[in-house]
C-alpha cells in the first residue's frame, strides 16, 4: 500500500515539497505501525502460550487429583463420579454396563509377612495386570487399600465374567516376588437400567466381592447364588 502511496502521490499532489513531506510522514507512520503490530502479534503469541500452559497444568492437576498416586488408576472419588456418567451415557445409548469389585485376598498376612513395601508393589503390580487384561474403553479405579472398581461398558454380565476369569488367569499366571501365590475374589454386577443409581449398583457389587469372600476366596460371585468364576473351573 506505501509503495502505491509513494508512486501515486505525485498524479494528485503536483508540489514537489508537500510530496516528499507526504511520502517521509507515510513513511513514519509505516515504521510505527510496523512497530505496534509487532510488539501486539508477540503479546498475542505470549498470551496463547500462556492459555496453552495454564491448560497444560489445569489437566496435570486434574489427573493429580483424580488418580491415585501408586497405581494411577483412578481413585476412591473418581469411581463414583465415573460410574455416574458411564450409567447415564448407558441409559441415553442403551447398552449393558456391567461393575466389577475386585480385593486381593489376605492381603494382610501378605503385608504382615513380607512388609509393606512388599505389599506396595503387589497393589501396583495388581493395577498393572489389570490395565493389561481389560479392555480400553474399560475404567479402572482403586476404590482403597487392596480393593479395585471396573466399570465395563457396553458389556454384559456373563462377558464381565470371562473378563473376570482373564483376570484370574493373568494373576495366576504372574510370578509375584517371593515366589508368592496372590489370589483376589470379586463381584460382578450389570446395571439394571435408570431405577438403579450408581451406588445401589457398586453396593451390589460389593456384596457379590463379599458372598465371594465368604464361600472360600479365589472367586467370583455374578448372580445371587450362583458363581461367575471359580478356581476349580481352570
Ligand atoms: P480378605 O481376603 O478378606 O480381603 O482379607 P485381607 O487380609 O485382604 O483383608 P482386607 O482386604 O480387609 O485388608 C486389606 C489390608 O490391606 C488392610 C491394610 O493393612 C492393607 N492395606 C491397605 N492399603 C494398603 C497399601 O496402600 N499398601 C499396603 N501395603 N497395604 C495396604
Ligand atoms: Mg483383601
Amino acid at each position: 500500500v506505501y509503495a502505491f502511496f509513494y508512486l501515486a502521490l505525485p498524479v494528485y499532489q503536483p508540489k514537489a515539497g508537500i510530496v516528499h513531506i507526504f511520502r517521509i510522514n507515510a513513511f513514519a507512520m509505516n515504521v510505527i505501525a510496523c512497530a505496534l503490530g509487532r510488539i501486539v502479534f508477540r503479546m498475542r503469541v505470549a498470551s496463547f502460550l500462556d492459555k496453552k500452559e495454564i491448560e497444560r497444568k489445569n489437566r496435570q492437576l486434574n489427573d493429580i487429583a483424580c488418580r491415585d498416586s501408586m497405581t494411577r488408576l483412578y481413585n476412591h472419588e473418581s469411581a463414583l463420579e465415573k460410574l455416574g456418567e458411564e450409567l447415564r451415557r448407558a441409559t441415553r445409548i442403551r447398552y449393558p454396563l456391567s461393575v466389577m469389585m475386585l480385593d486381593i485376598d489376605d492381603f494382610k498376612k501378605i503385608n504382615d509377612r513380607y512388609g509393606h513395601m512388599a505389599g506396595d508393589r503387589i497393589i501396583v503390580r495388581i493395577a498393572q495386570i489389570l490395565k493389561r487384561t481389560c479392555r480400553a474403553t474399560d475404567i479402572l479405579c482403586r476404590y482403597g487399600g487392596d480393593e479395585y472398581f471396573i466399570i465395563m461398558p457396553d458389556t454384559q454380565r456373563e462377558d464381565a465374567a470371562f473378563l473376570a476369569e482373564r483376570i484370574m488367569r493373568s494373576i495366576r499366571s504372574v510370578e509375584f516376588e517371593g515366589g508368592l501365590a496372590v489370589t483376589v475374589s470379586g463381584g460382578i454386577s450389570e446395571y439394571k437400567g435408570s431405577a438403579q443409581t450408581a451406588e445401589e449398583l457398586m453396593k451390589s457389587a460389593d456384596f457379590r466381592l463379599y458372598q465371594a469372600k465368604t464361600r472360600g476366596k479365589n472367586r467370583f460371585e455374578a448372580a445371587d447364588g450362583e458363581a461367575a468364576v471359580q478356581t476349580s473351573f481352570f
